[in-house]
């Protein structure tokens, strides 16, 4: 018996046409010779600067995130465009280059004007790394037992504790952090978010090696974070982790893979599928 399955992408017009110009566009700006080791650790400067220089000009053009609008960094394209862009960037066999962005869209439902142009607008052009900094060295599944504590101190607030497990091969510009705003209050009605610029006097990144590779530990002594970088209400931490963690833990329905993993096996079954067994 003979099996013929098909897997065949069709594609619009104005796919097609646009695929031209991100090809072009993709030839002249991506760092083609560039290889990152997969295990985890941290990137040397110069390959820092060399992908973070093609985030920059990808962002540039709104290639960063396709679908988003334009006056948040977004290229305003609608998802098959966006698509046309993911499978030219692929095609190069360039390594995975995300940068944790989870709290993008956090910040969209609960942030301010103000907070969206200053961590979401420069982040979506290509511009600014964050980390989650969620997890402690005591706090890993119970999330809500954090001790990192944020106090205030008349319009800012000081931060002291330990994050750990945080996944980060760039160096960051901010740290979207979890701590406690209140002891006194009830367990998980007690936390707040604050993006905290990852430069701040007191903060101190080391490397964790692990057997899968590594992640990094912060240390927050004595940070000083302006009161405008609190995020949401000062007691609505909770709240805005779980919807992060909802996204990142299982409720996403498609996720495009970013090591073409998917699209070798897609390869894979378009040859070997009409062959009989
Ligand atoms: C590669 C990697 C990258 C990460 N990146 C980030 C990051 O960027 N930002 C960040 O904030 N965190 C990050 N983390 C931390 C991650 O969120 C935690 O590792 C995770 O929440 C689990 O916590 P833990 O490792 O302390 O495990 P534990 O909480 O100690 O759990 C260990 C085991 O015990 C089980 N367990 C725990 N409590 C119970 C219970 N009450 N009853 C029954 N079973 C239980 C768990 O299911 C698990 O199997 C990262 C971790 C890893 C390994």
């Amino acid at each position: 018996m003979r099996w013929t399955i098909q897997f065949e992408r069709p594609y619009t017009q104005s796919q097609q046409d646009f695929r031209i110009v991100v090809r072009d566009w993709l030839l002249q700006h991506s760092p083609g010779d560039l290889r990152i080791p997969p295990d985890g650790s941290p990137l040397q400067p110069e390959i820092q600067t060399r992908v973070k220089e093609f985030r920059r000009a990808l962002g540039s053009q709104g290639w960063l995130a396709p679908t988003w609008p334009k006056q948040y960094g977004g290229g305003g394209l609608n998802p098959a465009l966006a698509e046309v862009i993911q499978e030219e960037i692929q095609t190069l066999g360039l390594p995975a280059m995300g940068d944790n962005s989870r709290w993008i869209p956090a910040i969209m439902v609960w942030g301010t004007e103000d907070q969206k142009q200053r961590y979401v607008l420069p982040a979506l052009r290509g511009e600014t790394i964050t980390w989650q900094a969620f997890n402690e060295p005591n706090s890993g599944s119970d999330l809500a037992s954090i001790q990192t504590q944020a106090v205030a101190d008349g319009e800012d607030f000081l931060i002291n504790g330990q994050k750990s497990f945080i996944t980060g091969r760039f160096d960051p510009d901010y740290l979207w952090t979890l701590v406690v705003t209140n002891p006194d209050r009830p367990r998980r009605l007690n936390l707040g978010l604050f993006m905290v610029d990852a430069n701040s006097p007191g903060i101190t990144i080391t490397t964790q090696r692990l057997l899968t590779g590594s992640e990094r530990k912060v240390v927050l002594d004595g940070v000083r974070v302006s009161g405008d970088c609190l995020v949401g209400l000062r007691y609505q931490g909770w709240e805005i982790a779980q919807s992060i963690l909802e996204e990142e833990r299982g409720g996403a329905a498609h996720r495009p893979s970013e090591d073409g993993t998917v699209e070798s096996i897609h390869e894979y079954l378009r040859h070997e599928g009409g062959q009989e067994r």
